[in-house]
């Protein structure tokens, strides 16, 4: 049996660092087995679900790197559901309710003020023929509810461990709407049969859906597949992340120039007992991978610490793993310029600033009382070539003779040279500046 997972997001907005950590998820467990990822957009809310939103999606797991092997929408198999209805309805599982929304709301009102549950209490099961053609006359279009067994499902989810519901706790829940739209609970378990589902992974918010999800499975002539409900995410302050989607979208964090690897290690490794590396290449992530590692505490996700595993992707980049991104930034060939600065960056498009300070026609800071201290330093920089060791030989000399050492020594001349207080190694930095330029700031 292949093992078989899918990513299921309704095309309804752009993903974010929650929804991306489930289809991260998802997508090393398929490669880890050899099996197949499936994308499926849950779009059956036609109202809602936008093609631009799918192609959104399509483009964020593109950049992170998450191939699917096949791709479907649910837009388009609604024959299949309607099958299944029909079946269900001829079982008897599924049954017509005319309740409106204002009534449903009464009766729950009522049971709570008797301090019953609040549950759904079946009265679309006890309509007659001629009850339901009365209602049908008097305009009202069904709702259809599905009969649960009232018993005890349980599985050995892969992360929460055994999970017991007693579906008598449920209402019976609504499958197709008024307007004979569907609702997620049927497709999603029509086509987890029909494209051969061998697990489930997927947000613990769905923890209770699964459970009638069973029981829809073996109504169906099914078996429900494996279960793994991983824990959400929350933000650094503990709170869930539902209302600053904006920024973390997977969108956003691209356009905001992070690695798309950062991400995905990132997304792969919180919450679990594996500490938080950066990977460069989702080899060694796979070896990392392990479903059971996740843990059943809340992920926490902190935008710092994000980037800075950015950062540390950064570092580790070669000149050719970001040659096509620093077009334009090939002074010198390129590769002296990205060995001299990435040590230094964050994302890989600070670059351009560096860019700009070594080989642009900028003049840096020169502070009144070091005027004299930077003519002399000028007047004894070295002939070129130049190369790794002028940096230490000339300022080696420079210390000689006006006795400056230290910050006092450096300080001055990296704002002279750079503008800046801080940035990648002089000794790097000088060779590229070069005598002509370096002479002009200083
Ligand atoms: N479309 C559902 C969601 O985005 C999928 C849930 C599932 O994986 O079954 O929440």
């Amino acid at each position: 049996m292949t093992i078989t997972v899918r990513f299921a997001p309704s095309p309804t907005g752009r993903i974010h660092i929650g929804n991306a950590r489930t289809a991260i998820l998802n997508w090393l467990f398929a490669r880890k087995s050899g099996g197949r990822f499936i994308l499926r957009y849950d779009d059956t809310d036609a109202e809602r679900s936008t093609r631009e939103f799918a192609d959104g999606i399509a483009t964020d797991l593109d950049w992170l790197g998450l191939k699917p092997d096949e791709v479907y929408r649910q837009s388009d198999r609604f024959a299949l559901y309607d099958a299944a209805a029909a079946k269900l309805k001829a079982d008897g599982r599924l049954y017509a309710c005319y309740e409106t929304a204002e009534e449903l709301d009464y009766k729950r009102k009522r049971q709570l003020a008797r301090h019953q549950p609040p549950i759904y209490d079946r009265s679309g099961l006890n309509l007659s023929d001629e009850d339901r053609a009365r209602l049908e006359a008097d305009g009202r279009k069904p709702h259809w509810r599905f009969k649960l067994d009232q018993r005890d499902i349980h599985w050995d989810d892969l992360v929460r461990g055994e999970v017991h519901i007693d579906t008598s706790s449920l209402s019976d829940p609504v499958l197709i709407r008024e307007d004979g739209s569907y609702l997620y609970t049927l497709p999603s378990v029509v086509d987890d049969i029909d494209m051969g589902m061998t697990h489930i992974i997927r947000g613990e918010d769905h923890t209770t859906n699964a459970a009638v999800q069973v029981e829809i499975f073996e109504a169906l002539g099914a078996r429900a597949p494996a279960f793994a409900h991983h824990s959400l995410l929350v933000g650094a302050d503990g709170k869930g992340l539902s209302k600053r989607l904006g920024s973390l979208s997977i969108a956003a964090m691209r356009e905001d120039g992070l690695e798309a690897m950062a991400v995905v290690s990132h997304g792969a490794l919180i919450g679990t007992s594996e500490a938080i590396e950066p990977h460069t290449g989702m080899d060694t992530l796979l070896q990392a991978f392990d479903l059971s590692k996740l843990s059943r505490a809340p992920g926490r996700f902190d935008m710092a610490e994000l980037e800075n595993l950015n950062a540390r992707i950064v570092h580790q980049l070669s000149y050719d793993d970001v040659r096509v991104r620093l077009a334009g930034m090939d002074a010198d060939g390129g590769q002296g310029f990205w060995h001299a600065v990435h040590g230094n960056l964050s994302k890989v498009q600070d670059a351009g600033e560096w860019f700009g300070i070594i080989y642009g026609d900028m003049t840096g800071e020169i502070a009144d009382e070091d005027r004299d201290f930077i003519s002399q330093a000028a007047a004894m920089l070295p002939d070129e070539p130049w190369g790794e060791t002028t940096w230490k030989s000339w300022t080696d000399e420079v210390k000689q003779a006006t006795s400056r050492k230290g910050k006092g020594l450096f300080m001055p001349l990296r704002l002279a040279l750079t503008g800046k207080q801080h940035g990648p190694e002089l000794a790097a930095l000088l060779p590229l500046i070069g005598r002509e330029r370096a002479i002009a700031r200083l």
